[in-house]
């Protein structure tokens, strides 16, 4: 088992993750940032920028669909597969893109790829071989969405995850 003795643990390096290895590096070379799972952010790959691509595609079709009632004749149509691949596109090339190039310029020996588990109080064992001991640990690993009981009758058309 290898061990590692550290001022800054951070674990997940997503918007906050990265946030805070952005300003904690500023200030020592004492962290290690562990991520388990493809960098890139959830808000980028699956969360707040594709879905919004997609609600302003729908945003558009709503006003095709209502323009008539104003005396504005349009006829347009949805083009599914086209709004999508708009999306992937911008996803990958842009968005995810931009924040694999600053992971990328990030001190190999400042990271660590695995799954963190905290055993103790800054004790922590990142998959089954590299021990952490960290005087403080960022727990920067996300959340799962939580659906209100009163969204079960539509549940098959709650998305949360776009892709
Ligand atoms: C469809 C959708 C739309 C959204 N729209 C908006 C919006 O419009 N506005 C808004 O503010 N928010 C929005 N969000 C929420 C937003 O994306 C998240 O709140 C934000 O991305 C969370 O960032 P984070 O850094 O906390 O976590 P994440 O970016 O999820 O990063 C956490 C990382 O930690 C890793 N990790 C977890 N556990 C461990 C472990 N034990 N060891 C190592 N690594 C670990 C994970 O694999 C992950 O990569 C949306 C989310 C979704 C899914």
């Amino acid at each position: 088992m290898k061990t590692i003795d550290i001022e800054y643990a951070i674990i997940g390096a997503g918007t906050a993750g990265l946030g805070a290895y952005s300003k904690i590096s500023r200030k020592t070379d004492s962290l290690v940032m562990i991520q388990d799972g493809p960098y890139g952010t959830t808000c980028a790959r699956v969360g707040c920028m594709p879905s919004k691509l997609l609600i302003t595609a729908a945003d558009y079709a709503h006003h095709i669909d209502a323009s008539e009632f104003f005396g504005v004749k349009t006829g347009g149509t949805v083009d599914g597969p086209k709004v999508l691949e708009r999306l992937r596109r911008e996803r990958t090339d842009r968005f995810v893109a931009r924040n694999l190039s600053y992971v990328a310029r990030i001190p190999a020996h400042h990271k660590i790829e695995g799954r963190a588990r905290v055993i103790g109080p800054g004790h922590l064992i990142v998959g089954e071989d590299i021990e952490v001991k960290a005087k403080k640990v960022i727990l920067a690993c996300g959340s799962r969405p939580v659906i209100s009981e009163v969204f079960q009758p539509v549940m098959s058309r709650v998305l949360t995850r776009v892709c």
